[in-house]
């Protein structure tokens, strides 16, 4: 859908983006993850086409990406902006149509996606009589009321309360659903975790990690099992560090690690014929544990 090649960006003598190159796949959610000051702003104000790259090329499904682009895209900016007096309706459309589409359109398409967001109501209030989380919600329309093939959504929760975020939450799955390529920054991994098909990790300017969520998840695993068992007689299992999670007296649930590296099956097997065993799950890192020790070798490596 889109690729990013050797892309580069300096702000005078800060360097913002080096040689950075990514393949997005149309469809599904891709996380942009990195520290602050990585470069994940830059990189989307590149593809947002709110600033030039120094160099390097950009490719939207197969052409060189330029201003005739841009109503595929959609955006919404960590910032959040909109103009305060104009009135709801007049202020959708109006954003629509500087996307391309024709009047009628985006009366139609704005009409709807109020309806969706119950705020049909407030159609011809001000921006500025409405309460700060209907005000978010309106900038959230405002991001889709073209429907753009690409959506850039920089901390889409920021801002909403545990209710409207859950409602941002289920149109964000709703869009990648119908095909929509969303690209989601966020320092909230609880977020990562649970939307996510692909992760992009930048630190410093480069690109340091890339690809599958689960895929990254089982190469970075550490042969770890989260075992519950009868009791807490852990003790009789030979040749495996564990450590006590919980024990509420019946049973106990323990992190072990085989001090050498084991098949799930044998271990399975080799346990339960030791201990009464509940329950067995291999342990797989979180994406905030694979972040921070992404992060920690490249500052260090
Ligand atoms: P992130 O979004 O990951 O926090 P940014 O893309 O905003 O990172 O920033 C990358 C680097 O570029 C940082 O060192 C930042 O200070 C610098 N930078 C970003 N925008 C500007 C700007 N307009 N002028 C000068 N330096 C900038």
């Amino acid at each position: 859908m889109i690729s990013i090649k050797n892309v580069s960006k300096s702000y005078g003598d800060t360097r913002a983006l080096k040689d950075f190159s990514l393949e997005i796949p149309e469809g599904g959610i891709m996380g942009l993850l990195g520290p602050n000051g990585a470069g994940k702003s830059t990189l989307i104000r590149i593809l947002t086409q709110i600033i030039e790259k120094d160099s390097g090329e950009i490719i939207y499904k197969g052409q060189t990406l330029d201003h005739s682009h841009i109503g595929r895209f959609g955006y919404l900016p960590e910032e959040r902006g909109l103009y305060k007096k104009m009135k709801v309706g007049e202020e959708l459309i109006y954003l629509a149509r500087l996307k391309g589409l024709s009047s009628g359109e985006a009366t139609e398409k704005a009409i709807n996606w109020v309806k969706k967001l119950d705020l049909k109501d407030w159609w011809n209030h001000k921006v500025i009589d409405l309460s700060k989380g209907m005000q978010q919600k309106i900038q959230f329309i405002a991001t889709v009321v073209h429907e753009p093939s690409v959506l850039i959504l920089d901390e889409p929760f920021s801002g909403f309360d545990p209710l409207n975020a859950g409602v941002v939450r289920d149109l964000i799955l709703e869009l990648k659903k119908s095909g929509v390529t969303i690209l989601l920054s966020t320092h909230r991994m609880e977020s990562v975790e649970e939307l996510c098909d692909r992760i992009v990790l930048i630190n410093k300017s480069k690109k340091v990690l890339e690809g599958d969520k689960q895929q990254l998840k089982d190469s970075y695993k550490e042969n770890k099992f989260r075992i519950r068992i009868k009791g807490n007689g852990i003790g009789v299992l030979e040749g495996i560090d564990h450590q006590l999670v919980e024990d509420s007296g019946l049973e106990s649930e323990y992190l072990i690690k085989p001090r050498t590296e084991q098949l799930a099956s044998s271990l399975l097997k080799s346990i339960s014929e030791k201990v009464d065993l509940v329950a067995f799950k291999e342990e797989l890192p979180s994406v905030d544990q694979i972040f921070k020790q992404v992060v920690n070798q490249s500052n260090h490596g």
